[in-house]
């Protein structure tokens, strides 16, 4: 065993295998579960941010319409409950991946994500959701001189696109955030940052409720068949009947067995250390508490909570069969790894450093990593998912276009590439279980060894997945 191991293993000895954000709330009650059958206009299957969103602007928008959500396990049972949460104002995975996926429509996808972030903080003043937001910007840092063309490319795109941004150089950067691996940054300074996604998933159930949305937990959806005026979801104790279904089960793809086709479910791993003293957050400067991510594929991100925690995270896996259940993610060797990565981020913090949260949660990549709509049941039922790491505030967006499909609205984002088509298909298993072991592990070594990896990873491109080399 290494120093750096096994310091990072006695960093972790008192860690509680959990997400922060949940843990740090006190329990409630979860809403009864459905006993009988029942009939609504709107399903809505899921009680993360997307279901949540989704059931919230369907009140809004016609009060008399009568919305059920059915969360299989507690409302943040998935990703939602388990992000970085680190807020951006793009609606596809960044302006790079916009860039990327749908190249004639930025000014467009941009404008649209300023719009998503301006009504999802007037819904929170709505509302009342008070969720420790943190207005801080996010910044992208290159590691090492390798991403330095990557930040050029961003923030070039930032400012054709109108944010206000600054380039940062090694010096810049360390005035900001003080490591001996960032080389540079860009930093989109507004309608960006942080927020506790825990308080904010609270908020949103509470919103729902009290718009008249009928709520029940630990209702998990088990089939669905059609029917003349809609669709017949089963539950395990009673039968809903509605006439449409938003189907907001991103990495779980529940509802028809062809949505995993183009949808896998992921995991990334995150830790949180103890709050820091004056003197340790002296060590890392970050006065402003930008959102950080770098510009690596296996790439790291971090953030402060508001009471100085850093929260750290990047480490993906895949296991067999789409598995999204935490319990399968509790070998100490990944996060042992992120906290050596954490060490070689913030050296000056290594020797005292103690990790209180460990976790893991399930993410829904697709090849665009942006939400897509899948079609089931002639049009009455929607799955609106996809959203891969970047889901906190664009999944308010992706609702408000998944309803309008349901709905059949005219509304100009229908008609706009990402919701008239799909991403590509990903191998089903084995293949994709192989692949994804033989691509983490191509990933992980590829800048020491190079190689066999490199062509690996170029076949990994050419079916769609942004992977950097
Ligand atoms: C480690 C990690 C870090 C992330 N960091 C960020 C970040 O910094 N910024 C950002 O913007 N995004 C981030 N994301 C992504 C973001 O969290 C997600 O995109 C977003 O939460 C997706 O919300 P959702 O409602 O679509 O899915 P989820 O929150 O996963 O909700 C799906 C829900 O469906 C329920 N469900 C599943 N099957 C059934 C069934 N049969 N019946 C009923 N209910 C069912 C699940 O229990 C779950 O609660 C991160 C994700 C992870 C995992």
């Amino acid at each position: 065993m290494t120093d750096s191991s096994r310091q990072a293993r006695q960093a972790l000895a008192n860690t509680r295998f959990t997400t922060y954000w949940l843990d740090s709330l006190d329990a409630v009650d979860d809403e009864a579960a459905l006993e009988r059958d029942i009939n609504c206009d709107l399903l809505v299957v899921g009680g993360g941010f997307c279901g949540l969103w989704a059931a919230i602007q369907a009140k809004e928008q016609s009060p008399a319409r009568e919305v059920v959500l059915i969360e299989a396990r507690s409302i943040a049972n998935g990703a939602s409950g388990r992000p970085a949460a680190i807020m951006s104002t793009s609606v596809m995975h960044g302006i790079d991946n916009t860039e990327r996926i749908f190249p004639d429509d930025v000014a467009e996808l941009e404008r649209l994500g300023r719009e998503n972030m301006d009504a999802f903080k007037q819904t929170l003043e709505r509302y009342r959701i008070d969720c420790d937001i943190e207005w801080g910007g996010e910044m992208k840092v290159s590691i090492g001189d390798d991403g330095l063309a990557t930040i050029d490319a961003d923030h070039e795109l930032y400012l054709k696109y109108g944010h206000d941004a600054v380039k940062l150089d090694k010096a810049g950067v360390q005035t900001e955030i003080r490591s001996p691996l960032f080389h540079g940054g860009t930093w989109s300074r507004q309608r960006s940052g942080t927020v506790h996604p825990g308080k904010l998933v609270r908020g949103l159930k509470r919103a729902a409720l009290e718009l008249g949305v009928r709520l029940f937990e630990n209702t998990p959806h088990l089939a669905n068949r059609k029917t003349p005026g809609g669709v017949l979801v089963e539950t395990l104790h009673a039968d809903i009947t509605a006439s449409k279904v938003l189907l907001a089960t991103n990495a779980w793809a529940t509802g028809h067995r062809h949505i995993r086709r183009r949808v896998a479910a992921i995991r990334d791993r995150i830790v949180v250390t103890e709050p820091l003293t004056a003197e340790q957050m002296d060590k890392v400067g970050w006065h402003n508490r930008q959102g950080i991510y770098d510009t690596r594929t296996q790439l790291n991100y971090m953030r402060l909570t508001a009471d100085n925690r850093i929260l750290f995270g990047g480490r993906l896996a895949y296991f067999f069969g789409n598995n999204t259940d935490p319990a399968q993610d509790k070998t100490p060797q990944p996060f042992i790894r992120l906290v050596q990565s954490f060490y070689r981020t913030f050296p000056q913090l290594a020797a005292e450093i103690r990790f209180s949260h460990a976790w893991s949660g399930p993410i829904g990549l697709t090849t665009r990593m942006a939400v897509h709509y899948q079609k089931y049941h002639h049009g009455d039922m929607v799955y609106a998912g996809g959203y891969s790491g970047f889901g906190v505030t664009a999944s308010r967006f992706g609702a408000r276009v998944g309803l309008a499909i349901l709905d059949r609205l005219e509304i100009p984002e229908t008609r706009m590439q990402f919701a008239l088509t799909l991403p590509d298909y990903i191998p089903p298993e084995p293949f994709r279980w192989i692949g994804a072991q033989v691509t983490m592990y191509a990933l992980d070594t590829l800048d020491e060894k190079g190689g066999w990896r490199k062509l690996w990873v170029r076949m990994v491109q050419k079916m769609g997945f942004p992977i950097t080399l």
